[in-house]
């Protein structure tokens, strides 16, 4: 019989979860130095991911990442949706006809 083989091995198996789970919890109690604390969002960095950019068709703001985006005269235009980007350059397009 190998019992005594056995044991040994589960012993250790033991021993490596109780060394894992001790270094886990010291990593999640301890606080990071360096990282500021009470930030409201933890997960947005300092990029542009959660700009509002607004609509100037219907005039609401809407996240950049969701935004519809299309260039005109060499400026940058966001929509809230496919639509309000169809219809405000359909007005553009009525409108250019005119010297404005
Ligand atoms: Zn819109």
């Amino acid at each position: 019989m190998e019992w005594r083989g056995f044991d040994s091995m589960r012993i250790l198996i033991i021993l490596i979860l109780v060394l894992v789970l001790y270094y886990m919890l010291r990593g999640l109690f301890r606080p990071r130095k360096g990282e500021r604390v009470g930030r409201s969002h933890p997960n947005v960095g300092e990029g542009t991911d959660n700009e509002l950019v607004k609509d100037p068709y219907c005039l609401v703001y809407v996240p950049l990442n969701t935004a519809f985006h299309t260039k005109r005269e060499g400026k940058d235009l966001f929509f809230c949706s496919k639509e309000c980007m169809n219809r405000y350059l359909q007005e553009r397009k009525d409108n250019s006809s005119d010297a404005g």
